[in-house]
């Protein structure tokens, strides 16, 4: 069974509007349980939306996305919004971690609204800072922490409801080369213990990485290129 099948997927911004823009026109992909995907294409090329609408953060403007053979294209967004809390966890470009508050705020914050304790989202989140070696910066606002760190903090954030798939997009764009490979590490890992990923990349490093098993190139929002490796 697929995990995230779409079909005839568009995605039409200012639709009917003199800015009209599609950005992603008859988009047709199966994602397996398990894959490590790479999706790759120039800037503007329509990524980013399409992992909005795979995350369930935006609808499609026509098409189907069947996530475990359930269409929830056309969800209400309370419907979407516990989907997307339950299912996925996101690293950002930006990160969008909040600068101000600590670290293992930040991180417990996909678990709200919760009916778990304040205690319990403290250990959840504290055993995934643990495993970024992050436990010691609990307490420090993201402000103070270097790029790098920041990176393990926003992806502890995205694994601390322990999501069936993470999402991440251009995770390495803003990172140097040392820490690029620890985060390609860090994705292989989740690999290995059968996340599923899903990544947008412009990195060669990401992109041709051994363990994606699956890219998919996109143009002009059109898929170009969809390739079982
Ligand atoms: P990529 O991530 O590959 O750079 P995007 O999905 O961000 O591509 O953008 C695809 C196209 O849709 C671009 O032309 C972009 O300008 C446009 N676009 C993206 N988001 C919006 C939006 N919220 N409103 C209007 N146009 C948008
Ligand atoms: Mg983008």
């Amino acid at each position: 069974m697929a995990l995230l099948q779409i079909t005839d997927l568009n995605k039409i911004y200012h639709r009917r509007r003199p800015d009209e823009m599609t950005a992603l026109a008859d988009i047709s992909l199966v994602i397996e349980p398990g894959e490590a995907v790479a999706l790759t294409g120039p800037s503007g090329s329509g990524k980013t939306t399409l992992l909005s609408l795979l995350g369930c953060m935006a609808r499609p403007t026509s098409g189907n996305i069947f996530l475990h053979e359930r269409n929830i294209a056309r969800l209400p967004e309370r419907f979407l919004a516990r989907i997307r809390r339950e299912s996925f966890g996101f690293v950002f470009q930006h990160y969008q971690l909040l600068r101000d508050v600590n670290v293992l705020e930040n991180v417990m914050l996909p678990l709200y609204p919760t009916e778990r304790s304040f205690r319990e989202m403290k250990a959840a989140a504290g055993a995934v800072l643990e495993r970024f070696g992050m436990l010691s910066m609990a307490g420090k606002k993201v402000k103070q922490l270097s790029g790098g760190e920041q990176q393990r903090v926003a992806i502890a954030r995205a694994l601390i409801a322990q999501p069936e798939v993470i999402i991440a997009d251009e995770p390495t764009a803003h990172l140097d080369g040392d820490l690029a490979r620890e985060l390609l590490r860090i994705f292989q890992d989740l690999h290995g213990e059968g996340t599923t990923l899903i990544m947008a990349t412009h990195d060669p490093l990401l992109a041709q990485a051994p363990f994606v098993q699956h890219r998919i190139r996109l143009r002009f929002g059109r898929i170009e290129e969809d390739l079982l490796l």
